[in-house]
């Protein structure tokens, strides 16, 4: 049976019942919201009706023309020929990647995004995901095999609040790649929201039509993201406000030896300019 909001709330944050999860539909932040800064958090976030309303706001087709072919190519012209979507949501990447031929294996720590990008691959071609619910920091425990690529798209490493999560996960992340494998991980440009506000030119106003997707609050530790659907309905994401540079020095402490930052998929920006970075590391 689903909890109430209050029951939920009252919680312990640690290994959530996979059952109950599924049955909730309510995002849960308790009664302090700007308090709750934990890496564990994001399994009360994507719940039923987020997820449900998650590929309004990201817009498939729009998504498809904004990036064309640019992790595609990136990773044919390293050879590569399979890839593990590491942050899979609702199965966007996977599915692009099952068209190109990738041999891809999709995990998440959501099963409910999980649930809904088994069902978004059968309608978008006819593909069968091979879907395994796993988080980061204890990938090896749940996948196995070594890939010629990881990627984790759509701000998704945003969600870890502790320099030692990212730290666990990236060296996960690293030992499941053969040995010249390369990894792409994405972010919001959050030194901007930082540095200059968010009532900057940047309006999140993105993708899907009459979705906002907008800062709500943000200090150095947590940006938090107010989205709003045309029903009216409003859910929220805390995510840790990464910045360029020190996302890119975790990258090289961890060991990956050439590390690319793309802006908006542009390979020369300025810093203040774009909404995404994104970093290509390779590991050779
Ligand atoms: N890549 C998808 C996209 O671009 O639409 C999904 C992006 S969504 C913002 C972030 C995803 O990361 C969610 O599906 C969430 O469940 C997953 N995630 C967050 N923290 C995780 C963790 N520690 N381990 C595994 N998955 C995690």
């Amino acid at each position: 049976m689903a909890k109430s909001v209050e029951d939920a709330a009252s919680n312990e944050v640690g290994t959530p019942d996979m059952a109950e999860l599924v049955a909730r539909e309510e995002q849960v932040f308790g009664e302090n919201p700007l308090e709750v800064r934990e890496s564990d958090h994001y399994t009360h976030e994507y719940v039923g009706g987020f997820v449900e309303k998650w590929d309004d706001l990201i817009d498939w087709k729009k998504r498809y023309e904004s990036e064309g072919s640019f992790f595609i190519d990136q990773l044919k012209a390293r050879g590569v020929k399979s890839v593990l979507d590491a942050a899979t949501g609702t199965g966007f990447h996977s599915v692009r990647l099952l068209e190109e031929g990738f041999e891809t294996v999709s995990a998440d720590g959501s099963p409910q995004m999980l649930a809904k990008a088994f069902q978004n691959g059968l309608e978008y071609g006819g593909h069968i995901l091979r879907v395994v619910n796993a988080d980061w920091r204890w990938l090896n425990r749940d996948v196995h095999g070594e890939y010629d690529a990881i990627i984790c798209l759509g701000n998704s490493f945003t969600h870890l609040f502790s320099e030692r999560d990212r730290r666990k996960t990236l060296a996960e992340f690293y030992a499941m790649l053969k040995h010249d494998g390369v990894l792409i991980i994405d972010q919001r440009n959050y030194d901007s929201i930082l540095d200059d506000g968010f009532s900057s030119k940047h309006t999140y106003y993105y993708a899907g039509e009459d979705v906002s997707a907008e800062p709500d609050y943000v200090d150095e530790g947590l940006a938090r993201f107010k989205y709003t659907f045309p029903d009216k309905s409003e859910f929220f994401l805390n995510m840790y406000p990464l910045r360029k540079n020190y996302t890119r020095r975790l990258l090289r402490e961890v060991g990956f030896q050439r590390i690319d930052t793309y802006g908006d998929f542009q390979e020369t920006y300025q810093d203040g300019e774009p909404d995404f970075f994104i970093h290509v590391a390779e590991k050779k």
